[in-house]
């Protein structure tokens, strides 16, 4: 897949060079119908990764469609990525970023036959496709998000959160790559399924305590037509949706696409991604899934892991886990 991308910048810089010989940009790719074009950032930001490209030569960010000239949101997803830790490995892995105007704009640039295609999503997507041993990974965030009840485009106000969840599927993603798995993500291992659940079986505090007074976003509830209540109200009293279920129960339903995905061999690609925005920092205001993000607050096991693997790319040493975890969980 890499050299297919290469191919495809070649071929851009083709049509480009026939076409329109003085406003050519060698960096440039245009795709069934939307052209992207790298790098994102100014002189402020470029020459770092992922805004490390020219005008005349490919780096690993690009934007695209009618994101083009959405300076703020680019400059937005870059500082979010700059943030990261773990750079070095999302840098070794080759990962490439593309910020789209819409989700609509990705699709129609990859193709429906494309491992890249997204028709699901809400802010942004990442995946890779493993061709000979080899993954390519690719991250794309999105101006406007794709709202699955209502059909609208709403107002990405997300965006370093989203981009730290993205790069944290990058992470995930990449660390498969280091170690020579391109498909057995750290994310879906033995060893982080065995520190969720223990920090599931850990959750002996309040319900009121461990999910605090947020309403549920569209993406924890699930796109209903009546999102669900908030667990508790502001004085601490639990909501009657609640008040007979175990807090596991409650994580089912509040948080189902991070604790209860499907399909089940998802587990637990999203608690890791969204772990690695709570490592950066936090997701700061406003916060696109404020439940999950209180529920895991609560998870030291999993953490433990998403610190170790955010600052050196390698799981924690076996016996080094906070008290109340599995101190060797296996292999990741
Ligand atoms: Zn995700």
């Amino acid at each position: 897949m890499k050299r297919f991308l290469t191919m495809l910048t070649l071929t851009g810089i083709l049509l480009l060079g026939f076409a329109l010989p003085h406003a050519a940009q060698a960096n440039t790719v245009i795709q069934n119908g939307i052209t992207c074009v790298g790098p994102i950032g100014d002189s402020a930001l470029n020459g770092t990764y992922p805004d490390d490209g020219s005008k005349t030569t490919a780096g690993h960010d690009y934007w695209c469609g009618t994101a083009i000239n959405q300076t703020t949101q680019a400059y937005q997803m870059l500082q979010s990525v700059s943030g990261l830790a773990d750079k070095t490995v999302l840098q070794t892995a080759g990962i490439t970023y593309y910020l789209f105007g819409t989700r609509a704009e990705e699709a129609q640039f990859w193709g429906t036959g494309s491992p890249f295609y997204d028709n699901v999503s809400y802010c942004g997507h990442t995946a890779a496709q493993v061709v000979g041993g080899v993954s390519t990974i690719k991250i794309a965030i999105w101006n406007a998000c794709s709202n699955k009840w209502t059909g609208a485009l709403d107002t990405n106000i997300w965006m370093n959160e989203v981009t730290s969840h993205e790069s944290g599927h990058g992470l995930d993603f990449a660390v498969a790559k280091q170690n020579g798995t391109p498909t057995a993500n750290p994310s879906t291992s033995t060893a982080f399924r065995a520190l969720v659940s223990a920090d599931l079986t850990n959750l002996a505090q309040t319900a009121c305590l461990t999910f605090g007074n947020s309403t549920p976003s569209g993406v924890e509830s699930g796109w209903p037509a009546t999102h669900l209540p908030a667990v508790c109200n502001f004085n601490n009293v639990e909501n009657a949706t609640y008040v007979k279920k175990s807090n596991v129960a409650i994580a089912a339903l509040v948080s189902a696409y991070f604790v209860n995905p499907s399909p089940a061999s998802l587990k637990y690609q999203d608690v890791w991604a969204q772990l690695m925005v709570l490592q950066g920092g936090g997701p700061g205001s406003p916060d696109i899934v404020p439940v999950t993000d209180s529920l895991l607050s609560n998870f030291k096991c999993s953490a433990w892991a998403a610190r170790s693997y955010y600052l050196f790319n390698v799981p924690p040493a076996v016996n080094t886990y906070p008290t109340g975890c599995p101190q060797n969980p296996g292999a990741f």
